[in-house]
Formats: C-alpha cells, sequence, structure tokens
C-alpha cells in the first residue's frame, strides 16, 4: 500500500469546512439555521432524511427527504448515509453524497443534527466545527415546543426528556450559544464560523 493520500481513521481532512450544529428541539436551530443561511449563503445546509411524518408547513427535498423506514433501512444498508440515528422513535440520517461533494468542492457545509449523530460525525471528521444550542431555560424550551404546536403532548413530553439528556452532551462541543435573542445568537455563530485566524 503506498502513503499518498491514505486517510488516518478518524481524521479525514476536508477542503470545505464541515459544520455540526446540535441543541435540543425546540431550542431554536432551525430558526437560528435559516437566519444564518440568509446572511451567509456561503454555507451549504445538508437536508436529512427522515421517517418522521412530515409537517403541514415542510416540504419534501427541501426541510427533509421524507421516507418509509424500509426505505431508509436501504439507505443505510447501501452505505448512503453518513451517519443516522433514532430520535423520539423516528430515523434521521445525512445523505453522504451531497455532504463529501460540497466538502471536496472546498464549500462549507452545515448538518443540523442530534448529538449521537454529532458523535458518529467526529469519530469520521475530527476537525468537524461543533455547536450546541442551548435554550435559556428548560420552562422556555418546553413553552417554544408549545408554541410551535407541531408535535402532540406526549410527543412534547418525549422531546423534552430527550432534551435532559442532550443537555448534559453540551461539554462535549467546541462551543455553545444560547438562543434567547435571535440576532445575538446568529451574530454569536456566525463570528465562530467566521473567526479570523
Ligand atoms: P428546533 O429547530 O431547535 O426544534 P425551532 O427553530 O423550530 O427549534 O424553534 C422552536 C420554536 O421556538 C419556534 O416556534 C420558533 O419560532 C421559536 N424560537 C426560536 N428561536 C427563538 C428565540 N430566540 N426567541 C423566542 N422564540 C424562538
Ligand atoms: P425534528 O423532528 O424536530 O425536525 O428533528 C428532531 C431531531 O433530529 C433534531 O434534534 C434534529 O437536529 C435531528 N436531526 C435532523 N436531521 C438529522 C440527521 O440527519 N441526523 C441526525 N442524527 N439527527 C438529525
Amino acid at each position: 500500500m503506498n502513503n499518498i493520500n491514505m486517510n488516518t481513521v478518524g481524521n479525514e481532512k476536508t477542503k470545505g469546512m464541515l459544520i455540526v450544529v446540535s441543541g435540543p428541539s425546540g431550542s431554536g436551530k432551525g430558526t437560528v439555521i435559516k437566519r444564518l443561511l440568509e446572511k451567509r449563503p456561503e454555507i451549504y445546509l445538508s437536508v436529512s432524511a427522515t421517517t418522521r411524518p412530515k409537517r403541514e408547513n415542510e416540504e419534501d427535498g427541501v426541510h427533509y427527504y421524507f421516507m418509509n423506514k424500509t426505505e431508509f433501512e436501504r439507505k443505510i444498508k447501501a452505505g448512503e448515509m453518513l451517519e443516522h440515528a433514532v430520535f423520539a422513535e423516528n430515523y434521521y440520517g445525512t445523505p453522504a453524497s451531497y455532504v463529501l461533494e460540497r466538502l471536496e468542492n472546498g464549500q462549507n457545509v452545515l448538518l443540523e443534527i442530534e448529538v449521537d449523530g454529532a458523535g458518529q460525525i467526529l469519530t469520521k471528521y475530527r476537525d468537524a466545527l461543533t455547536v450546541f444550542i442551548s435554550p435559556p431555560s428548560m420552562d422556555e424550551l418546553r413553552r417554544r415546543l408549545q408554541k410551535r404546536g407541531t408535535e402532540n403532548e406526549r410527543m412534547i413530553q418525549k422531546r423534552t426528556k430527550i432534551a435532559f439528556r442532550e443537555m448534559r452532551e453540551r461539554g462535549n462541543y467546541d462551543y455553545i450559544v444560547i438562543n434567547d435573542d435571535l440576532e445575538r445568537a446568529v451574530t454569536e455563530i456566525e463570528n465562530i464560523i467566521f473567526k479570523p485566524n
């Protein structure tokens, strides 16, 4: 075997920046990221695949690739997912091809994924930049989930319970951003990503 181009396991070098954003459901990840992408179109958002039902305001191929369990499991077996996890009874995963192509082109890719998936990404890409979006408080998290109104009470409870576990993982991230004031949180992430060296 020659040594040229041999990647060290767990330290795949990417030409573009790989940014991983996690945080409890309802912390405002989607809202913050949408605003960030408006300000910084040079960041490409990876569209995930999921088996969860589509929400009213969501569009297939824009917010997620919605699919059934059989199709999702076929993609896992075929090696088409860069990472995947089960969250609140559904599969979620990152289609590999989009991310790999963008990174190879030197473009910046952002993954909005939960903590288990983030761990899988870090074992492959140690250089990934990781940001955890935290709600100002757990009471406010619950209020936001209720106000959003996309889940029933059983699912809100499930997501809140998962949130406590996710909050315990926040120390594993490079940065923690508290999403109290939206614009402030967006600027903070922008400064983290584009900080001068
Ligand atoms: P996530 O993507 O983390 O599940 P969302 O972006 O859907 O969270 O936000 C959850 C709810 O909280 C939405 O109704 C959103 O409008 C609201 N929200 C997001 N950020 C803030 C903020 N900084 N202040 C108040 N409400 C917010
Ligand atoms: P939601 O159902 O609220 O859209 O997402 C639920 C959780 O799944 C969120 O924490 C979100 O970050 C996470 N998620 C979305 N896409 C992916 C993905 O591709 N992989 C993983 N591991 N988690 C994801």
